[in-house]
Protein backbone atom coordinates (compact mmCIF):
# COMPACT_ATOMS: atom_id res chain seq x y z
CA UNK A 1 0.00 0.00 0.00
CA UNK A 2 1.67 3.26 -1.19
CA UNK A 3 2.71 5.73 2.11
CA UNK A 4 -0.14 8.26 1.91
CA UNK A 5 -2.91 6.05 1.70
CA UNK A 6 -1.62 4.03 4.49
CA UNK A 7 -0.99 6.83 6.58
CA UNK A 8 -4.05 8.67 5.97
CA UNK A 9 -6.55 5.83 7.05
CA UNK A 10 -4.65 5.90 9.85
CA UNK A 11 -5.20 9.00 10.47
CA UNK A 12 -8.62 8.95 10.00
CA UNK A 13 -8.66 6.04 12.74
CA UNK A 14 -6.85 8.24 15.32
CA UNK A 15 -8.96 11.83 14.42
CA UNK A 16 -12.54 10.05 13.94
CA UNK A 17 -12.60 7.66 16.71
CA UNK A 18 -15.09 4.82 18.08
CA UNK A 19 -16.58 5.17 14.13
CA UNK A 20 -15.72 1.70 13.19
CA UNK A 21 -18.25 2.01 10.33
CA UNK A 22 -16.76 5.22 9.16
CA UNK A 23 -13.50 3.42 9.34
CA UNK A 24 -14.47 0.35 6.90
CA UNK A 25 -16.25 3.03 4.47
CA UNK A 26 -12.85 4.93 4.11
CA UNK A 27 -10.19 1.98 3.73
CA UNK A 28 -12.58 0.81 1.25
CA UNK A 29 -12.60 3.07 -0.92
CA UNK A 30 -8.84 4.52 -0.70
CA UNK A 31 -7.28 1.21 -0.75
CA UNK A 32 -9.02 1.00 -4.69
CA UNK A 33 -7.96 4.42 -5.43
CA UNK A 34 -4.34 3.60 -4.75
CA UNK A 35 -3.55 3.40 -8.61
CA UNK A 36 -4.85 6.75 -8.89
CA UNK A 37 -2.25 8.14 -6.54
CA UNK A 38 0.96 7.73 -8.79
CA UNK A 39 -1.27 9.16 -12.19
CA UNK A 40 -2.38 12.06 -10.20
CA UNK A 41 0.78 13.69 -8.74
CA UNK A 42 -1.63 16.97 -8.81
CA UNK A 43 -4.20 15.86 -6.87
CA UNK A 44 -1.51 14.60 -4.22
CA UNK A 45 -0.31 18.09 -4.30
CA UNK A 46 -3.69 19.65 -3.48
CA UNK A 47 -3.93 17.24 -0.77
CA UNK A 48 -7.31 16.40 -2.69
CA UNK A 49 -7.13 12.65 -0.40
CA UNK A 50 -6.83 13.88 2.87
CA UNK A 51 -9.73 16.83 2.37
CA UNK A 52 -12.19 14.09 0.94
CA UNK A 53 -12.09 12.09 4.16
CA UNK A 54 -13.23 15.12 6.16
CA UNK A 55 -17.09 16.36 5.85
CA UNK A 56 -17.28 19.87 4.88
CA UNK A 57 -20.04 20.02 7.98
CA UNK A 58 -21.72 17.74 10.19
CA UNK A 59 -24.92 19.09 11.78
CA UNK A 60 -26.22 17.50 15.21
CA UNK A 61 -28.72 18.37 17.16
CA UNK A 62 -31.65 17.34 19.64
CA UNK A 63 -35.15 15.99 18.49
CA UNK A 64 -37.44 16.66 21.72
CA UNK A 65 -41.08 15.45 21.03
CA UNK A 66 -44.02 13.52 23.27
CA UNK A 67 -45.30 10.61 22.93
CA UNK A 68 -49.04 9.18 23.24
CA UNK A 69 -48.50 9.04 26.90
CA UNK A 70 -47.61 12.58 27.36
CA UNK A 71 -43.90 11.55 27.91
CA UNK A 72 -41.23 13.45 26.92
CA UNK A 73 -38.73 11.67 24.56
CA UNK A 74 -35.10 13.20 23.01
CA UNK A 75 -33.63 11.60 20.16
CA UNK A 76 -30.32 12.78 18.89
CA UNK A 77 -30.75 13.91 15.16
CA UNK A 78 -27.60 14.45 12.55
CA UNK A 79 -27.19 15.70 9.00
CA UNK A 80 -23.44 15.47 7.40
CA UNK A 81 -22.71 17.82 4.33
CA UNK A 82 -20.23 15.10 3.28
CA UNK A 83 -18.90 17.06 -0.34
CA UNK A 84 -20.90 19.59 -2.70
CA UNK A 85 -18.09 19.86 -4.80
CA UNK A 86 -20.57 18.52 -8.32
CA UNK A 87 -23.75 19.69 -6.43
CA UNK A 88 -26.21 20.65 -3.68
CA UNK A 89 -26.10 17.44 -1.16
CA UNK A 90 -27.90 14.84 -1.43
CA UNK A 91 -28.19 11.56 0.63
CA UNK A 92 -31.55 9.80 2.72
CA UNK A 93 -32.10 10.28 6.29
CA UNK A 94 -31.84 6.92 8.49
CA UNK A 95 -34.24 6.24 11.16
CA UNK A 96 -33.47 3.40 13.64
CA UNK A 97 -32.06 3.20 16.89
CA UNK A 98 -28.73 1.65 15.45
CA UNK A 99 -28.00 5.48 14.29
CA UNK A 100 -25.11 7.17 15.40
CA UNK A 101 -22.63 9.16 14.00
CA UNK A 102 -19.97 6.95 12.78
CA UNK A 103 -22.97 5.57 10.38
CA UNK A 104 -24.22 8.27 8.89
CA UNK A 105 -20.66 9.38 8.40
CA UNK A 106 -19.70 6.66 6.13
CA UNK A 107 -23.28 7.06 4.45
CA UNK A 108 -22.22 10.27 3.84
CA UNK A 109 -18.80 9.13 2.50
CA UNK A 110 -20.11 6.88 0.43
CA UNK A 111 -22.85 8.89 -0.79
CA UNK A 112 -20.48 11.27 -2.55
CA UNK A 113 -18.97 8.82 -4.89
CA UNK A 114 -22.13 7.08 -5.53
CA UNK A 115 -24.05 10.15 -6.81
CA UNK A 116 -20.84 11.18 -8.50
CA UNK A 117 -21.69 7.89 -10.54
CA UNK A 118 -24.84 8.81 -11.03
CA UNK A 119 -23.87 11.29 -14.36
CA UNK A 120 -26.21 14.03 -12.46
CA UNK A 121 -24.83 17.21 -10.32
CA UNK A 122 -25.34 16.17 -7.09
CA UNK A 123 -23.04 15.78 -4.14
CA UNK A 124 -22.83 13.43 -1.11
CA UNK A 125 -24.93 13.99 2.64
CA UNK A 126 -26.72 11.69 4.71
CA UNK A 127 -28.73 12.27 7.80
CA UNK A 128 -31.07 10.63 10.51
CA UNK A 129 -32.12 9.90 14.23
CA UNK A 130 -31.52 6.94 16.26
CA UNK A 131 -35.16 7.64 16.48
CA UNK A 132 -36.80 3.59 16.39
CA UNK A 133 -40.31 4.31 14.29
CA UNK A 134 -40.97 0.60 14.83
CA UNK A 135 -44.02 0.02 17.58
CA UNK A 136 -45.08 4.15 17.11
CA UNK A 137 -47.97 5.41 16.82
CA UNK A 138 -48.97 7.60 12.99
CA UNK A 139 -49.06 10.48 15.72
CA UNK A 140 -45.68 9.61 17.51
CA UNK A 141 -43.89 9.25 13.98
CA UNK A 142 -45.69 12.68 13.17
CA UNK A 143 -44.73 14.37 16.21
CA UNK A 144 -40.71 13.28 15.68
CA UNK A 145 -40.66 14.19 11.98
CA UNK A 146 -41.73 17.90 13.05
CA UNK A 147 -39.59 18.40 15.79
CA UNK A 148 -37.01 16.97 13.85
CA UNK A 149 -37.55 19.24 10.80
CA UNK A 150 -37.83 22.02 13.36
CA UNK A 151 -34.04 22.37 13.06
CA UNK A 152 -32.98 20.40 9.92
CA UNK A 153 -34.76 23.46 7.84
CA UNK A 154 -32.26 26.05 8.34
CA UNK A 155 -29.32 23.68 7.19
CA UNK A 156 -30.82 22.40 3.72
CA UNK A 157 -32.98 23.93 0.64
CA UNK A 158 -33.12 22.80 -3.16
CA UNK A 159 -29.95 24.86 -4.48
CA UNK A 160 -28.19 23.91 -0.87
CA UNK A 161 -28.91 20.35 0.50
CA UNK A 162 -31.83 17.99 -0.41
CA UNK A 163 -32.77 14.89 1.89
CA UNK A 164 -34.76 11.80 0.84
CA UNK A 165 -35.51 8.26 2.50
CA UNK A 166 -33.62 5.67 3.48
CA UNK A 167 -33.99 3.04 6.52
CA UNK A 168 -37.13 3.97 8.32
CA UNK A 169 -37.89 6.58 5.93
CA UNK A 170 -40.83 5.90 3.69
CA UNK A 171 -43.66 7.39 2.47
CA UNK A 172 -45.20 8.53 5.70
CA UNK A 173 -42.40 9.78 7.08
CA UNK A 174 -41.15 12.20 3.80
CA UNK A 175 -44.85 13.31 3.87
CA UNK A 176 -45.06 14.81 7.49
CA UNK A 177 -41.26 16.38 7.06
CA UNK A 178 -42.51 17.89 4.08
CA UNK A 179 -45.18 19.38 5.22
CA UNK A 180 -43.63 21.02 8.52
CA UNK A 181 -40.90 22.21 6.47
CA UNK A 182 -43.62 24.09 4.06
CA UNK A 183 -45.27 25.53 6.88
CA UNK A 184 -42.05 27.15 8.24
CA UNK A 185 -40.93 28.51 5.16
CA UNK A 186 -44.03 29.19 3.11
CA UNK A 187 -42.84 27.30 -0.11
CA UNK A 188 -43.20 24.48 -2.10
CA UNK A 189 -40.07 23.72 -3.21
CA UNK A 190 -37.59 20.52 -4.06
CA UNK A 191 -36.39 20.32 -0.94
CA UNK A 192 -36.90 16.67 0.05
CA UNK A 193 -37.28 13.65 -2.71
CA UNK A 194 -39.39 10.91 -2.34
CA UNK A 195 -42.68 12.90 -1.97
CA UNK A 196 -46.07 11.46 -2.77
CA UNK A 197 -46.98 12.22 -6.91
CA UNK A 198 -50.06 14.48 -5.22
CA UNK A 199 -47.19 16.86 -4.25
CA UNK A 200 -44.22 17.13 -6.41
CA UNK A 201 -43.01 13.24 -6.19
CA UNK A 202 -41.55 11.09 -9.40
CA UNK A 203 -43.41 8.43 -11.14
CA UNK A 204 -40.61 5.00 -10.16
CA UNK A 205 -38.86 6.75 -7.28
CA UNK A 206 -39.96 4.34 -4.96
CA UNK A 207 -39.43 0.90 -7.26
CA UNK A 208 -36.17 3.03 -8.72
CA UNK A 209 -33.12 1.34 -6.04
CA UNK A 210 -34.85 -2.62 -6.01
CA UNK A 211 -35.03 -2.03 -9.71
CA UNK A 212 -31.82 -0.18 -10.04
CA UNK A 213 -30.09 -3.44 -8.25
CA UNK A 214 -31.74 -5.52 -10.72
CA UNK A 215 -30.66 -3.65 -13.60
CA UNK A 216 -26.96 -3.41 -12.34
CA UNK A 217 -26.79 -7.58 -11.49
CA UNK A 218 -28.39 -7.86 -15.82
CA UNK A 219 -25.58 -5.94 -17.10
CA UNK A 220 -23.19 -7.84 -15.47
CA UNK A 221 -24.43 -10.73 -16.32
CA UNK A 222 -24.62 -9.98 -19.76
CA UNK A 223 -20.63 -9.69 -19.63
CA UNK A 224 -21.03 -13.30 -19.25
CA UNK A 225 -23.38 -13.78 -21.80
CA UNK A 226 -26.35 -14.35 -18.73
CA UNK A 227 -29.68 -13.28 -18.32
CA UNK A 228 -31.96 -12.81 -15.10
CA UNK A 229 -34.16 -15.12 -16.43
CA UNK A 230 -34.33 -18.89 -14.84
CA UNK A 231 -31.69 -17.67 -11.77
CA UNK A 232 -33.13 -18.14 -8.70
CA UNK A 233 -32.27 -15.36 -6.18
CA UNK A 234 -31.89 -14.97 -2.13
CA UNK A 235 -33.22 -11.38 -1.32
CA UNK A 236 -32.38 -10.04 2.20
CA UNK A 237 -34.63 -7.38 4.24
CA UNK A 238 -38.57 -7.21 3.39
CA UNK A 239 -38.17 -3.03 2.77
CA UNK A 240 -38.68 -0.93 0.09
CA UNK A 241 -35.06 -1.86 -1.92
CA UNK A 242 -36.17 -5.93 -1.27
CA UNK A 243 -40.02 -5.31 -2.31
CA UNK A 244 -39.33 -3.55 -5.75
CA UNK A 245 -35.73 -6.02 -6.37
CA UNK A 246 -38.13 -8.76 -6.53
CA UNK A 247 -40.98 -6.83 -8.53
CA UNK A 248 -38.40 -6.45 -11.24
CA UNK A 249 -36.60 -10.19 -10.37
CA UNK A 250 -40.28 -11.48 -11.25
CA UNK A 251 -41.06 -8.93 -14.42
CA UNK A 252 -37.34 -10.59 -15.89
CA UNK A 253 -38.26 -14.36 -15.01
CA UNK A 254 -35.96 -14.44 -12.05
CA UNK A 255 -37.65 -16.30 -8.85
CA UNK A 256 -36.63 -14.53 -5.69
CA UNK A 257 -36.88 -17.11 -2.70
CA UNK A 258 -36.06 -15.18 0.68
CA UNK A 259 -37.34 -12.31 2.61
CA UNK A 260 -36.59 -11.32 6.15
CA UNK A 261 -36.74 -8.53 8.54
CA UNK A 262 -35.20 -8.15 12.00
CA UNK A 263 -36.72 -10.44 13.87
CA UNK A 264 -36.04 -13.72 11.16
CA UNK A 265 -36.21 -15.06 7.33
CA UNK A 266 -38.60 -16.81 5.24
CA UNK A 267 -37.67 -19.31 2.85
CA UNK A 268 -40.35 -19.95 -0.29
CA UNK A 269 -38.26 -22.02 -2.69
CA UNK A 270 -41.46 -22.06 -5.49
CA UNK A 271 -40.65 -18.46 -5.33
CA UNK A 272 -42.25 -15.40 -4.31
CA UNK A 273 -44.35 -14.53 -7.23
CA UNK A 274 -47.29 -11.03 -7.45
CA UNK A 275 -49.48 -12.66 -5.50
CA UNK A 276 -47.36 -13.37 -2.60
CA UNK A 277 -45.20 -9.80 -3.03
CA UNK A 278 -48.48 -7.88 -2.93
CA UNK A 279 -49.18 -9.62 0.71
CA UNK A 280 -45.86 -8.26 1.53
CA UNK A 281 -46.23 -4.97 0.07
CA UNK A 282 -49.45 -4.64 2.31
CA UNK A 283 -48.08 -6.01 5.39
CA UNK A 284 -45.00 -3.83 5.79
CA UNK A 285 -46.13 -0.77 4.08
CA UNK A 286 -49.53 -0.90 5.72
CA UNK A 287 -50.02 -3.50 8.53
CA UNK A 288 -46.33 -2.58 9.70
CA UNK A 289 -46.33 -6.31 10.60
CA UNK A 290 -43.40 -9.17 10.17
CA UNK A 291 -42.13 -11.54 7.88
CA UNK A 292 -43.11 -14.62 9.99
CA UNK A 293 -46.96 -13.46 9.15
CA UNK A 294 -45.74 -14.71 5.00
CA UNK A 295 -44.23 -18.21 6.60
CA UNK A 296 -47.76 -18.74 8.40
CA UNK A 297 -50.25 -17.41 5.26
CA UNK A 298 -48.11 -19.89 2.98
CA UNK A 299 -47.27 -22.89 4.77
CA UNK A 300 -42.92 -22.06 4.29
CA UNK A 301 -39.75 -22.31 6.58
CA UNK A 302 -39.41 -19.75 8.96
CA UNK A 303 -35.86 -18.83 10.51
CA UNK A 304 -36.24 -16.99 13.97
CA UNK A 305 -33.07 -15.23 14.83
CA UNK A 306 -31.66 -15.95 11.62
CA UNK A 307 -30.82 -13.40 8.50
CA UNK A 308 -30.78 -14.73 4.89
CA UNK A 309 -27.17 -15.35 5.08
CA UNK A 310 -27.42 -17.89 7.79
CA UNK A 311 -30.07 -19.67 6.49
CA UNK A 312 -27.79 -20.18 2.87
CA UNK A 313 -24.92 -21.48 5.05
CA UNK A 314 -26.82 -23.34 7.24
CA UNK A 315 -29.09 -25.18 4.94
CA UNK A 316 -27.54 -24.88 1.80
CA UNK A 317 -29.76 -23.04 -0.01
CA UNK A 318 -28.74 -22.98 -3.38
CA UNK A 319 -29.06 -19.72 -5.24
CA UNK A 320 -27.23 -18.42 -8.46
CA UNK A 321 -27.82 -14.50 -7.27
CA UNK A 322 -27.79 -12.41 -3.97
CA UNK A 323 -29.15 -8.95 -3.71
CA UNK A 324 -28.19 -7.48 0.16
CA UNK A 325 -31.12 -5.22 0.91
CA UNK A 326 -30.91 -5.07 5.04
CA UNK A 327 -28.44 -3.11 6.06
CA UNK A 328 -24.17 -3.22 6.52
CA UNK A 329 -22.10 -6.05 7.05
CA UNK A 330 -24.82 -8.03 7.44
CA UNK A 331 -22.52 -10.56 4.92
CA UNK A 332 -19.44 -11.58 6.61
CA UNK A 333 -16.51 -13.71 5.20
CA UNK A 334 -18.38 -17.31 6.56
CA UNK A 335 -21.80 -16.57 4.84
CA UNK A 336 -19.49 -15.13 1.50
CA UNK A 337 -17.98 -18.77 0.77
CA UNK A 338 -21.32 -20.09 1.96
CA UNK A 339 -22.68 -18.56 -1.09
CA UNK A 340 -19.94 -19.18 -3.19
CA UNK A 341 -19.82 -22.71 -2.18
CA UNK A 342 -23.90 -22.64 -3.02
CA UNK A 343 -23.35 -21.74 -6.55
CA UNK A 344 -23.95 -17.40 -6.40
CA UNK A 345 -21.84 -15.97 -8.88
CA UNK A 346 -23.19 -12.84 -8.79
CA UNK A 347 -24.07 -10.06 -6.17
CA UNK A 348 -25.89 -6.74 -6.60
CA UNK A 349 -25.80 -4.46 -3.37
CA UNK A 350 -29.19 -3.04 -2.20
CA UNK A 351 -27.88 -2.29 0.99
CA UNK A 352 -25.15 0.26 1.73
CA UNK A 353 -21.76 -1.56 2.72
CA UNK A 354 -23.68 -4.66 3.31
CA UNK A 355 -20.36 -6.78 2.54
CA UNK A 356 -17.62 -6.57 5.29
CA UNK A 357 -13.94 -6.18 3.58
CA UNK A 358 -13.33 -9.77 4.10
CA UNK A 359 -16.50 -10.83 2.24
CA UNK A 360 -15.58 -9.00 -0.38
CA UNK A 361 -12.06 -10.47 -0.83
CA UNK A 362 -14.04 -13.60 -1.02
CA UNK A 363 -15.70 -12.24 -3.85
CA UNK A 364 -12.59 -10.95 -5.70
CA UNK A 365 -10.92 -14.64 -4.78
CA UNK A 366 -13.68 -16.74 -6.44
CA UNK A 367 -14.53 -14.40 -9.66
CA UNK A 368 -18.20 -13.54 -8.39
CA UNK A 369 -19.64 -10.76 -10.20
CA UNK A 370 -19.43 -8.11 -7.55
CA UNK A 371 -22.09 -4.92 -8.02
CA UNK A 372 -20.82 -2.62 -5.07
CA UNK A 373 -23.45 -0.77 -3.31
CA UNK A 374 -22.55 2.44 -4.80
CA UNK A 375 -22.78 1.25 -8.59
CA UNK A 376 -25.46 -1.13 -7.57
CA UNK A 377 -27.74 0.94 -5.55
CA UNK A 378 -27.14 4.22 -7.05
CA UNK A 379 -31.00 3.97 -9.28
CA UNK A 380 -32.86 5.58 -6.30
CA UNK A 381 -30.97 8.80 -5.43
CA UNK A 382 -30.61 8.77 -9.79
CA UNK A 383 -34.22 8.79 -9.79
CA UNK A 384 -34.45 11.34 -6.88
CA UNK A 385 -31.94 13.58 -9.36
CA UNK A 386 -34.79 13.03 -12.05
CA UNK A 387 -37.39 13.79 -9.62
CA UNK A 388 -35.27 17.45 -8.96
CA UNK A 389 -35.35 17.82 -12.41
CA UNK A 390 -39.14 17.40 -13.06
CA UNK A 391 -39.99 19.89 -10.04
CA UNK A 392 -37.58 22.72 -11.75
CA UNK A 393 -39.35 22.21 -14.63
CA UNK A 394 -42.85 21.74 -12.70
CA UNK A 395 -43.64 18.49 -15.08
CA UNK A 396 -44.20 15.22 -14.06
CA UNK A 397 -42.77 12.59 -16.35
CA UNK A 398 -44.68 9.43 -17.26
CA UNK A 399 -43.59 6.24 -16.03
CA UNK A 400 -41.94 4.68 -18.99
CA UNK A 401 -39.89 7.95 -19.60
CA UNK A 402 -38.72 7.69 -16.16
CA UNK A 403 -38.34 4.11 -16.19
CA UNK A 404 -36.53 4.68 -19.68
CA UNK A 405 -33.77 7.33 -17.58
CA UNK A 406 -33.41 4.79 -14.62
CA UNK A 407 -32.27 2.18 -16.86
CA UNK A 408 -29.80 4.32 -18.61
CA UNK A 409 -28.42 5.55 -16.22
CA UNK A 410 -27.37 1.81 -14.41
CA UNK A 411 -26.24 1.02 -17.86
CA UNK A 412 -24.45 3.94 -17.53
CA UNK A 413 -22.73 3.46 -14.53
CA UNK A 414 -22.22 -0.29 -15.28
CA UNK A 415 -19.90 1.35 -18.51
CA UNK A 416 -18.31 3.66 -16.20
CA UNK A 417 -17.38 0.96 -13.81
CA UNK A 418 -15.71 -1.40 -16.52
CA UNK A 419 -13.71 1.63 -18.02
CA UNK A 420 -12.77 2.47 -15.34
CA UNK A 421 -11.23 -0.76 -13.71
CA UNK A 422 -9.77 -1.25 -17.35
CA UNK A 423 -7.94 1.96 -17.26
CA UNK A 424 -6.42 1.26 -14.57
CA UNK A 425 -5.42 -2.67 -15.16
CA UNK A 426 -7.87 -4.42 -13.57
CA UNK A 427 -11.03 -5.30 -15.91
CA UNK A 428 -14.17 -6.43 -14.00
CA UNK A 429 -13.11 -5.31 -10.82
CA UNK A 430 -16.19 -3.24 -10.46
CA UNK A 431 -15.79 -2.17 -6.53
CA UNK A 432 -11.99 -0.09 -7.95
CA UNK A 433 -14.02 0.57 -11.15
CA UNK A 434 -16.77 2.67 -8.93
CA UNK A 435 -14.22 4.25 -6.49
CA UNK A 436 -12.05 5.33 -8.93
CA UNK A 437 -14.76 6.69 -11.77
CA UNK A 438 -16.83 8.38 -8.84
CA UNK A 439 -13.71 9.73 -7.37
CA UNK A 440 -12.55 11.61 -10.95
CA UNK A 441 -15.33 13.94 -11.41
CA UNK A 442 -15.46 15.01 -7.58
CA UNK A 443 -11.50 15.36 -7.42
CA UNK A 444 -11.49 16.79 -10.30
CA UNK A 445 -14.10 19.61 -9.40
CA UNK A 446 -12.22 20.13 -6.15
CA UNK A 447 -8.98 21.02 -8.48
CA UNK A 448 -11.01 23.52 -10.11
CA UNK A 449 -11.92 25.45 -6.89
CA UNK A 450 -8.28 25.61 -5.65
CA UNK A 451 -8.06 25.41 -1.63
CA UNK A 452 -11.32 25.43 -0.51
P1 LIG B 1 -36.63 0.05 4.86
O1 LIG B 1 -37.70 0.14 3.85
O2 LIG B 1 -36.75 0.77 6.13
O3 LIG B 1 -36.38 -1.51 5.16
C1 LIG B 1 -35.29 -1.93 5.91
C2 LIG B 1 -35.31 -3.45 5.97
O4 LIG B 1 -34.07 -3.91 6.50
C3 LIG B 1 -36.39 -3.99 6.88
O5 LIG B 1 -36.83 -5.24 6.42
C4 LIG B 1 -35.65 -4.11 8.21
O6 LIG B 1 -36.21 -5.03 9.11
C5 LIG B 1 -34.29 -4.57 7.75
N1 LIG B 1 -33.25 -4.14 8.70
C6 LIG B 1 -32.79 -2.87 8.90
N2 LIG B 1 -31.87 -2.82 9.85
C7 LIG B 1 -31.73 -4.07 10.29
C8 LIG B 1 -30.90 -4.65 11.25
N3 LIG B 1 -30.01 -3.94 11.98
N4 LIG B 1 -30.99 -6.00 11.42
C9 LIG B 1 -31.87 -6.74 10.68
N5 LIG B 1 -32.69 -6.22 9.73
C10 LIG B 1 -32.62 -4.92 9.53
O7 LIG B 1 -35.22 0.51 4.25
P2 LIG B 1 -34.71 0.48 2.74
O8 LIG B 1 -34.95 1.82 2.17
O9 LIG B 1 -35.24 -0.72 2.02
O10 LIG B 1 -33.14 0.34 2.97
C11 LIG B 1 -32.48 -0.91 3.01
C12 LIG B 1 -31.01 -0.71 2.68
O11 LIG B 1 -30.90 -0.14 1.38
C13 LIG B 1 -30.24 0.23 3.61
O12 LIG B 1 -28.90 -0.21 3.71
C14 LIG B 1 -30.26 1.56 2.85
O13 LIG B 1 -29.20 2.40 3.24
C15 LIG B 1 -30.10 1.05 1.43
N6 LIG B 1 -30.52 1.98 0.38
C16 LIG B 1 -31.81 2.43 0.31
C17 LIG B 1 -32.18 3.28 -0.71
C18 LIG B 1 -33.60 3.75 -0.88
O14 LIG B 1 -33.89 4.40 -1.89
N7 LIG B 1 -34.52 3.44 0.02
C19 LIG B 1 -31.24 3.71 -1.65
C20 LIG B 1 -29.93 3.22 -1.58
C21 LIG B 1 -29.59 2.36 -0.56
P3 LIG B 1 -37.03 -4.47 10.37
O15 LIG B 1 -38.30 -3.91 9.83
O16 LIG B 1 -37.25 -5.65 11.25
O17 LIG B 1 -36.15 -3.44 11.01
Amino acid sequence: MSILIEELIKKVQEKDAGQPEFHQAVKEVLTTLEPTVDKHPEYVKAKIYERIVVPDRVVMFRVPWVDDNGEVQINRGFRVQFNNAIGPYKGGLRLHPSVNLGIIKFLGFEQVFKNSLTTLPMGGGKGGSDFDPKGKSDDEVMRFCQSFMLELYRHIGPDVDVPAGDIGVGGREIGYLYGMYKRIVNQHTCVLTGKGLEYGGSLIRPEATGYGAVYFAAEMLATRRQEIKGKVAAVSASGNVAQYTIEKLNQLGGKAITLSDSNGTIVDEEGIDKEKLDFVLELKNVQRGRIHEYADKFNVPYFPDKSVWEVVKEQGLKVNLAFPSAHENEIDKDEALALVKNGCYCISEGANMPSTLEAIQVYNENNVLYGPAKAANAGGVATSGLEMSQNSQRLSWPREEVDNKLQWIMKSIHQSCLQASEAYGKSGDYLMGANIAGFTKVANAMMAYGIV
